[in-house]
C-alpha cells in the first residue's frame, strides 16, 4: 500500500511518500474491477462491491509493519517566524496555502510515483493550530476526492510516538546543501538523476541539522521497537511519557506540569540572544562545554512523581543573566545553554527509566524536536545501555515535524479498510491515551 501524507500542524509544510510492504487491498481491488468488467460477470461486481463497501474487521494484532520512506519534503516556515521570535499563527496559515501543494508535488515526484500510483491519505488531524491543519486536511480531502481513495486523520502525537519505527531503504542523511526555495507550481519534477528519494529534502531553516555536533554512532539495534515500549514525546508544545500498548494504544503516564521541553529551550534560547528556535542554537552553543559550578535547578526532581516542570529552570536561568551587571560574552552564554541544557537532559533521562523500571518494560523510544538533541541522545544511550534497556531513536531529521511519521502512524487504520473521508476535521486539543 503505498500513502500520500501530509502534515501541516504548525510552522512546517510537510508531504512525504510511503510505502507498507502489507496491504494489497488496492492490488485485489484492481483484479476484481478488471473481473467485473468483463461481460456477464455478475458474481465478480458483487465480490467487487463488498471489497468496496466492508472494512477489514478490526485487528487486536498489536504489530506495525514495516513502512518505508519512499519520499520525505519538509518547507520550514522558520524564516517567517524567527523576527518575532515564535510561530505567528495567522502567518504560519498563509505560508502553508503557498507552499502546500508544491511540497505535495515534491514528495510525488521525489518519490517517483504520481497519483495513481497512491493507494490512500493519511494528514495530520491534530493536535496543532486550526488554521494550519485545515489546510493540510482540506488540500487531502480534495485528492481523496477527487481519486476516489481512503483518508485517515493522524493524531500528531501519535506520529511522533511511532517515529522510531520508520525505515528507510538507505540511511537518513541531510544532503550537503539542502536547496532554499521550493520549486514553482508549475516546475516540472526533476529529472531523476538529480532526485534523492531516500532522503528527508529539507526545504529550509528549522530541520536545517547540519551545524549540530556530531555523534558516535550507536550500537546496531533491533530492526524497529517492539511493544509494549514506554515512549517520550519531546517536543515543541508536548512533554510527556507513554506506556505503548500497540501501534493505536498510548496510556498517558506523566507530563509536564507548565512548560514543553522544547518551549523551554526556545524561551531560555531567546534569554541568550541565540537565533530562534532555541532548542538548535543551545545543542550548538553547549557542544563540548562544561558548565563548572553553575548548576540550575531540576524540575520536581522527586522519585514520587513521574511528572516534568521546565518553567522554574527557565525563571533560574532568567534570574542568573538579571543578576549579572553586563551582559553575557560568548563563552557564558555557551556555559549558561551547556547548563540549562544539562538540567532538562537530566530530568527527562532519569524519569523515563523511572518509568521503564516501575513497569518493567525494558524498551524506550523518543520522538518529537528535542530528542534530535545531542546530549539527550548521549545521555539517555549511556543511561540506557548502563540499565540494560533497549533504546530506540528516531533518525535526527525524523525528530522534528515530518509527514513520513504521519503516513507511518495511519498505516494500521488505512490497512483496515479505514476511511475518515470529508467528515474529517481538525481538532486543537487531542490527547492520547
Ligand atoms: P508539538 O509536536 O508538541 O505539537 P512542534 O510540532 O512545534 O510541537 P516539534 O517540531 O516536534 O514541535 O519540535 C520543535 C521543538 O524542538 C522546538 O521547540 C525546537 O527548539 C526543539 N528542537 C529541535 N531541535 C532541537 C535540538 N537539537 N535540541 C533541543 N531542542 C530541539
Ligand atoms: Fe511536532
Amino acid at each position: 500500500m503505498i500513502v500520500l501524507a501530509i502534515e501541516s500542524s504548525c510552522d512546517e509544510t510537510a508531504a512525504a511518500v510511503v510505502e507498507s510492504a502489507e496491504g494489497g487491498e488496492r492490488a485485489e481491488t484492481d483484479r476484481l474491477t478488471a473481473e467485473a468488467l468483463r461481460p456477464g460477470s455478475g458474481q465478480a461486481l458483487r465480490a467487487l462491491r463488498r471489497t468496496l463497501r466492508e472494512p477489514v474487521p478490526p485487528t487486536s494484532d498489536p504489530r506495525l509493519p514495516t513502512v518505508l520512506v519512499l519520499s520525505d519534503v519538509v518547507a520550514s516556515q522558520i524564516e517567517e517566524h524567527a523576527p518575532y521570535g515564535g510561530v505567528v499563527p495567522e502567518l504560519a496559515s498563509r505560508r502553508h496555502l503557498t507552499a502546500i501543494l508544491p511540497v505535495i508535488r515534491r514528495a510525488l515526484a521525489d518519490a517517483e510515483r504520481t497519483l495513481g500510483d497512491i493507494d490512500a491519505l493519511a494528514v495530520t488531524a491534530g493536535p496543532g493550530l486550526v488554521g494550519s491543519l485545515l489546510i493540510g486536511i482540506q488540500a487531502a480531502k480534495a485528492i481523496a476526492h477527487a481519486k476516489r481513495l481512503p483518508l485517515v486523520g493522524v493524531n500528531h502525537l501519535a506520529a511522533h510516538l511511532l517515529s522510531s519505527h520508520l525505515r528507510r531503504k538507505s540511511p537518513v542523511a541531510v544532503p550537503p546543501s539542502a536547496p532554499s526555495a521550493l520549486p514553482a507550481p508549475s516546475a516540472p519534477p526533476a529529472p531523476p538523476s538529480q532526485r534523492s528519494s531516500q532522503r528527508p529534502q529539507r526545504l529550509s531553516g528549522k530541520s536545517d541539522l547540519r551545524a549540530l555536533p556530531s555523534l558516535p554512532s550507536l550500537p546496531s539495534l533491533p530492526s524497529a521497537p517492539s511493544f509494549p515500549s514506554l515512549g517520550l514525546v519531546v517536543s515543541g508544545g508536548h512533554t510527556a511519557l507513554y506506556a505503548v500498548q500497540g501501534p493505536e494504544r498510548f496510556a498517558q503516564l506523566a507530563a509536564t506540569r507548565d512548560d514543553a521541553a522544547g518551549e523551554a529551550f526556545d524561551k531560555v534560547g531567546k534569554l541568550l540572544g541565540l537565533p530562534y528556535p532555541g532548542g538548535p542554537a543551545i545543542d550548538a552553543a553547549a557542544d563540548g562545554v562544561e558548565p563548572g559550578d553553575l548548576r540550575f535547578p531540576r524540575g520536581l526532581d522527586r522519585k514520587d512523581t513521574l511528572d516534568f516542570s521546565f518553567s522554574g529552570l527557565k525563571t533560574a536561568v532568567a534570574d542568573h543573566l538579571r543578576a549579572r551587571c553586563e551582559p553575557p560574552d560568548r563563552d557564558e552564554v555557551r556555559r549558561v545553554a551547556a547548563a540549562f541544557q544539562e538540567s532538562v537532559v537530566a530530568s527527562l533521562v532519569k524519569k523515563s527509566l523511572l518509568a521503564c523500571e516501575r513497569l518493567c518494560i525494558p524498551r524506550l523510544t523518543l520522538g518529537g524536536g528535542v530528542a534530535a538533541n545531542s546530549a539527550l541522545r548521549r545521555a539517555m544511550a549511556n543511561a540506557c545501555g548502563a540499565a540494560g534497556i533497549a533504546l530506540f531513536l528516531p533518525a535526527r531529521a525524523d525528530c522534528t515535524d515530518n509527514a513520513a511519521m504521519v503516513g507511518l502512524a495511519a498505516v494500521p487504520r488505512l490497512l483496515r479498510g479505514e476511511d475518515d473521508g470529508g467528515a474529517l476535521g481538525a481538532r486543537s486539543s487531542w490527547p492520547i491515551g
